[in-house]
């Protein structure tokens, strides 16, 4: 099965020059969603993970579907303002402006061990700041897992320091 037949190019979303990755396609085929699930796990170094981080909201979808499967807990990480409880904050730049990403103080005991997940990896902002919220509470990143990485954007030279692992490569 080809995984990358489920996952449709969206011209200029949600701005122009942006092609967007559309996984939606790949979440109505049970099949396909799956294999995906296979993937991921056959990808893992090993299986002894406490806790799956999901990155809002896209990462949501395997993040959950993983930690059911490995026994993990789930823990959503959000944008500024969603998380109810007491929170660790990190500020990340995009192209124009930055972005906030939040996560619970409580969601990981220290030296837990954490798996990364989210739907898209592009210039790895996004995941970077994810991995410094995960280390403030003093969780150990297992691996950084992504659907789909844009290789031409590097985000994988910013994540050098961890295990980084995408079903779905573009060039
Ligand atoms: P970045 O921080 O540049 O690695 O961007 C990653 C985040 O932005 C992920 O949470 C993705 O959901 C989203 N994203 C970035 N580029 C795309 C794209 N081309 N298609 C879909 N989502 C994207």
């Amino acid at each position: 099965m080809e995984l990358k037949s489920f996952v449709r190019d969206i011209p200029d979303f949600p701005k122009k020059g942006v092609s967007y990755k559309d996984i939606t396609p790949l979440l109505l085929d049970p099949e396909a969603m799956h294999r995906a699930v296979s993937l991921f796990l056959e990808n893992l170094p090993h299986r002894n993970i406490d806790k799956v981080v999901g990155i809002e909201s896209r990462g949501f979808f395997f993040a959950t579907l993983l930690a059911e499967k490995l026994n993990a807990g789930f823990i959503p990480v959000r944008k500024p303002g969603k998380l109810p409880h007491r929170t660790h904050t990190e500020d990340y730049d995009l192209e124009y402006g930055s972005d906030t990403l939040e996560i619970h103080e409580d969601a990981i005991q220290p030296g837990e061990k954490v798996l990364l997940h989210d739907d898209v990896l592009a210039t790895g902002g996004t995941a970077v700041a994810t991995c410094k919220l995960i280390e403030k509470c003093g969780g150990e990143i297992v691996q950084c897992n992504f659907l789909v990485e844009l290789e031409f954007l590097k985000g994988v030279e910013k994540l050098k320091n961890y295990n980084v692992s995408s079903l779905l490569k573009y060039s």
